[in-house]
């Protein structure tokens, strides 16, 4: 890896951290998602850096992929299980983390350490050479060493620039692959706890939005919309509240943007049992030795 790509990573995951810290600070009784998602996407541009997706705020069975919308009305309610996903890029370069908190109750510490020292372990075992799934190992026995199942079917990636999936995936479990992980690879590691089945599957409506392929329509002011949106994320995910402060009436603009096959959306995704999921997550850049977390 080239040093000024690895100075930007590293920058991103800076900012990413210092982001999800003040997340971290904000998800408390009362707090509106919407504050927090927008407060945190500021911190990420007031520090430099850019949203590489909408902030998700997942709770309880909600596994990922959920973003508050410029009329969401949900607040944080005690006991729930908060997931906060973040991430933040400099000139492309992603950095990709995410925190578990519980609101205002200590029911699902041991679930969420069961998470965070998944996490911990894959990147005690990540060095070049070693394949994939051996990560994944490192991460099925720890959850499952608390008492909980690891998410099968939810893993980690590669990054590369403007690309938040960009190949290679880190399981959670031991699976079959036998992809192998090399120096200057730049990737994410997200364990994902459960006391449910371990599986996600996705619910149809989603608010979180990707442009697909740039194209014109019969419609000027919406060209000039989709144009913005290109150069904005270059293809990276964004969200209604993104566009809201665009235009006037998001929710139509982005219908018509849906059906006209411009944009797709990500569904949410819920563990298949209703269990309660936590997750951790780490940016990592492969050295010749380890590991460096760029998100510390
Ligand atoms: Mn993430
Ligand atoms: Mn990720």
């Amino acid at each position: 890896m080239d040093d000024d790509v690895r100075e930007k990573y590293l920058k991103a995951g800076k900012i990413g951290s210092m982001a999800r810290e003040l997340g971290r600070e904000l998800v408390v009784e009362g707090a509106s998602f919407r504050e927090v998602a927008d407060s945190i996407e500021f911190k990420i541009e007031q520090q430099g850096g850019k949203v590489a997706f909408p902030v998700n705020i997942a709770v309880d069975n909600i596994a990922a992929h959920f973003t508050p919308t410029s009329v969401d009305t949900q607040v944080f309610k005690k006991g729930m299980l908060a997931k906060i996903d973040v991430g933040a890029h400099v000139d492309g370069y992603i950095a990709d983390s995410t925190f578990t908190k519980e609101v205002g109750t200590n029911r699902w510490h041991e679930l969420i350490k069961a998470s965070t020292e998944a996490l911990e372990a894959a990147i005690d075992v990540t060095k070049p050479g070693i394949r994939a799934k051996e990560i994944g190992g490192a991460v099925e026995r720890t959850i499952e060493a608390y008492g909980y199942t690891p998410i099968t079917n939810l893993t980690g990636h590669s990054l590369r620039r403007y690309n938040l999936h960009a190949g290679l995936s880190i399981p959670n479990i031991m699976d079959g692959s036998d992809d192998i992980v090399k120096e200057g690879d730049a990737i994410a590691i997200e364990p994902f706890a459960t006391n449910g089945a371990g599986r996600v599957a996705g619910r149809k409506s989603g608010n979180i939005y990707r442009m697909m392929r740039k194209r014109d329509t019969d419609d000027p002011q919406l060209n000039e919309l989709i144009g913005k949106i290109y150069d904005e994320f270059r293809g990276l995910p964004f969200s209604e509240r993104w566009v809201a402060r665009q235009v006037k009436k998001p929710k139509p603009v982005l219908r018509k943007l849906f059906r006209s096959g411009i944009v797709t959306t990500y569904p949410v995704l819920l563990e298949i049992e209703k269990g309660m999921v936590s997750q951790a997550e780490h940016t990592i850049i492969v050295t010749e030795k380890g590991c460096e977390v760029t998100t510390r």
